[in-house]
């Protein structure tokens, strides 16, 4: 069903207006976690000034120790919704279990399905048996026919409304926390009508990635492009060494425009 051979034309996700998928390119920003409402207001209003509309913030995070922050649950759920409320947001944020399905349709905007899960199947079939939009993100170690087959087990449940990420592989290359696989969004854009996402901040793990990584990702043909944001990365309880802070996210954002008219 995801398969170009299948439907010919282009799938727009239209997430309350904004499209992707269109050939506009859009921005998908937030934190790495959600950890108060300040936090995530601040990012907000910085969103905002730079005309983005889809908020990321992680309220379940899938950490690799399971000592290290695991995220505020529910109550970040909350926070994300009260925040996108204000501010006119829609949010996007990772939910990790079946059970939880359900429960998130009332927070969020877009269903994240993280790289670890990819081939969560359960998650997979209900995230499929839901009507929101589902952003599903490329497994550590999956090839592309295997992310390809994940999001096929999303619509042969009924939801078509799909946006692929790449978000970097595991290679033996440890100069990038990932190595992010830059031509897969051709290919993903060639094999199937879905819109594809670059997240340049977990691919690359280094701050000083971020811009020529976007630009590489909007010049092969991404619809979006995915970077954490956070108020003071240096307190940040996850991810802090990738984190933009404002002033950075700003300048990220304005160097982008600039570049994205030339291509
Ligand atoms: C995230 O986007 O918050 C995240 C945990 O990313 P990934 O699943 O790609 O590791
Ligand atoms: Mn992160």
């Amino acid at each position: 069903l995801v398969s170009r051979k299948k439907k010919a034309e282009d799938t727009v996700v239209d997430i309350n207006g904004t499209k992707i998928g269109n050939g506009e390119l859009q921005f998908v920003m937030g934190p790495c976690a959600v950890e108060s409402y300040e936090q995530v207001k601040q990012v907000g209003l910085a969103l905002k000034e730079q005309g983005i509309t889809l908020m990321r913030g992680g309220a379940f995070k899938p950490r690799t120790s399971p000592y290290d922050f695991q995220g505020l649950g529910l109550e970040g759920l909350k926070i994300l919704r009260q925040v996108g409320d204000e501010l006119g947001l829609s949010i996007v944020s990772e939910i990790l279990t079946p059970q939880d399905i359900e429960l998130s349709l009332d927070y969020v905007d877009v269903i994240q399905i993280g790289a670890r899960n990819m081939q969560n199947f359960e998650l997979l079939k209900a995230a499929g048996s839901v009507d929101k939009p589902i952003l599903l993100k490329r497994g550590l170690a999956a090839t592309i026919e295997e992310f390809i087959n994940a999001a096929e087990y999303i619509m042969s449940r009924g939801n078509g409304n799909i946006i692929l990420c790449e978000r970097g592989i595991r290679t033996y290359e440890r100069a990038t926390r990932n190595t992010l696989d830059i031509s897969a969004v051709p290919i993903l854009k060639k094999e199937t009508h879905l819109p594809v996402v670059v997240d340049v901040t977990h691919s690359t793990g280094r701050k000083d990635l971020l811009l020529p990584c976007a630009k590489a990702a909007i010049a092969i043909g991404a619809d979006a492009v995915m970077a954490e944001v956070h108020p003071d990365p240096a307190v940040a309880l996850s991810d802090s060494a990738q984190q933009m802070d404002i002033p950075e996210f700003h300048s990220f954002m304005e160097t982008l425009k600039g570049a994205a008219v030339k291509l």
